[in-house]
């Protein structure tokens, strides 16, 4: 349980699911971890951050809004201040917002883009500044989506603020790797957190997602962590620009007929 061991580690939006796990599970692997959460969230970040401490006492609380330039770069040089370096950053704090194309205003397409996307540009900017600066290397990882590939009706500036990161990491997998900053993204698929909590709480709604997924079940953010951990360790030092699907299979779910 050793795989990150005095690896500092920045995970955005992990005061709930995927970033929650994941901060936890670097935590148990020995990392220093900033858990960072939304000014205003309505999310417990005190219990996210316990439970991160309660495997690394190290893990420390950085509030930022990741569609906010001033407070990322705010956020990205507490981190530094407080451990000394940034060798790991998750981008995961993400937002979706369910509405017909024809009927998406500006405000909501913006909002999805700033988080999703800017903020990915904005906060892994950042990091890789600090990654660069010091030398030494480091890990990207995006958490992006299956639907940085597969159209998902009704979302389209979520699949394309998803798609942009997609191809954005696969940029900075080209530049940084010079400065030996691997870059990658976790895309999942159907995993059991809040975002899906519409879904999760309706049986019919839930029985016709999973109708749709191979393996029969929903993910767990757990399962999405295990994947963050080996792309922030020594073991991908040669694994950069790559997509790795937590899925159930949901992407091969294309049939001829
Ligand atoms: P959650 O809603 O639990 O997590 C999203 C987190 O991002 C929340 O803690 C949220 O905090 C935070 N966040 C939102 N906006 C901001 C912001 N401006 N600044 C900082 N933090 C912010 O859902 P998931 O854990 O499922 O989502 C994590 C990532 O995984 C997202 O990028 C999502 O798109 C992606 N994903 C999830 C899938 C799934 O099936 N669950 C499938 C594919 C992708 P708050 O609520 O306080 O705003």
């Amino acid at each position: 349980m050793d795989r990150l061991k005095d690896k500092v580690a920045l995970v955005t939006g992990a005061s709930s699911g995927i970033g929650k796990s994941i901060a936890t599970r670097f935590a148990q692997e020995g990392a220093h971890v900033a858990v960072n959460y939304r000014p205003g969230s309505a999310k417990d970040h005190d219990a996210a951050l316990a439970e991160v401490a309660s495997f690394n006492a190290t893990a420390t609380a950085v509030e930022a809004d990741v569609s906010k330039r001033e407070d990322v770069e705010r956020m990205i040089a507490q981190v530094v201040e407080k451990f000394g370096r940034l060798d790991i950053c998750v981008n995961n704090a993400g937002i979706e917002i369910k509405r017909p194309f024809l009927e998406v205003s500006d405000d909501e397409w913006n909002k999805v883009v700033a988080v999703n996307l800017y903020g990915c540009f904005v906060v892994s900017q950042a990091a890789a500044r600090a990654m660069v600066k010091r030398g030494g290397g480091g890990k990207l990882i995006f958490i992006s989506s299956v639907h940085e590939d597969i159209p998902f009706p009704e979302y389209t500036a979520y699949c394309a603020s998803k798609g942009g990161v997609r191809m954005m990491m696969r940029n900075l997998a080209m530049e940084l790797a010079p400065y030996r900053v691997n870059c990658n993204n976790i895309a999942p698929g159907a995993i059991a957190t809040p975002i899906n909590q519409s879904v999760l709480e309706d049986p019919q709604a839930k029985q016709n997602a999973i109708s749709e997924i191979p393996w029969g079940r929903f993910g767990t953010p757990e399962e999405v962590a295990s994947v963050a951990v080996f792309l922030a360790s020594d073991e991908s030092e040669y694994v950069t620009g790559s997509t790795y699907y937590v899925d159930g299979g949901l992407t091969q779910q294309v049939t001829a007929y």
